[in-house]
């Protein structure tokens, strides 16, 4: 599934705009970050050339967006939405930052439709909208000049979206791919141990204490996430490696 197809569940939704410029530029926004579902509610001017202009390409985007007469209009089907404060006082529901917020829009978007809500360039969204959201977003900023603009504001939450659509992804992809299953513990230290005693006896020490090496083959393949079959092909090579150093031993003496 491409990463598009995979966010379409996600809608952003801008609550009475008035500056048709932040409508186009929100929609690029979107775009740029794969984000396809974009509802307005009562847009002072919609559509309108200043929109099209600053979509700059993402003009399918306007033409596909909703116009709904009120925020629960826009919300309908939705199963949780986020609502994006630039104040940080007077927020009856729970706070979360940007990352946060998008993995947990990530999580419940396999079950139906999720929103993130923006308020109007003067006066943000109203407590009432606000309480129709499950949590606000607040996006980190110098404490005494915290407003964004819109589109801007968009293009922060619509990357951190995507960001954690991609952590999800890879995580999956991860799990998908592979057949064999993890190596335990044991297994990986009886490799660690198979480590040093191949490296001592093809001389890769030389006189050098084993002990810091050795912590950076763990951690190097600690990370590695190895699977019981790639430990299976590691202490292979080793084996084989122990061979060929006793056969050269043989050899020399
Ligand atoms: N003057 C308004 C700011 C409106 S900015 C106010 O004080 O609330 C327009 C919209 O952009 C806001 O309603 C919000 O949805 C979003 N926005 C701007 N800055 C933001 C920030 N720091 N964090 C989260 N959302 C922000």
């Amino acid at each position: 599934m491409s990463l598009r197809e995979f966010l379409r569940p996600v809608r952003i939704v801008l609550v009475e705009p008035s500056l048709p410029e932040n409508i186009g530029a929100s929609a690029r926004a979107m775009k740029t970050m794969g984000l396809t579902d974009l509802a307005l509610v009562r847009p002072k001017l919609f559509p309108d050339a200043r929109a099209s202009a600053l979509a700059a390409g993402a003009d399918d985007l306007l033409e596909g967006a909703r116009v709904c007469n009120s925020l629960a209009e826009a919300l309908e089907g939705c199963i949780h939405a986020a609502g994006c404060s630039a104040r940080l006082r007077d927020i009856a529901v729970p706070l979360q930052e940007p990352a946060l917020a998008a993995r947990n829009l990530v999580a419940r978007m396999a079950q139906g439709p999720v929103a993130l809500v923006f308020g109007a360039e003067r006066t943000g969204l109203s407590n009432e909208d606000l309480g129709r959201c499950h949590v606000a977003v607040h996006i980190p900023t110098e404490p005494d000049f915290s407003s964004l603009n819109l589109a801007q504001a968009v293009q922060v939450l619509a990357f951190s979206v995507r960001n954690a659509a991609l952590e999800q992804q890879g995580t999956e992809a991860l799990a998908n791919t592979r057949d064999d299953a993890p190596a335990d513990l044991g297994q990986l230290e009886r490799m660690f141990g198979h480590f040093e005693e191949a490296l001592s006896e093809i001389d890769f020490f030389k006189g050098r204490p084993h002990g810091q090496l050795m912590l950076r083959i763990r951690r190097m393949l600690l990370r590695a996430d190895l699977d019981t079959r790639e430990v299976m092909i590691l202490r292979g090579i080793l084996a084989e490696a122990q061979r060929m150093a006793r056969l050269a031993a043989r050899v020399n003496n």
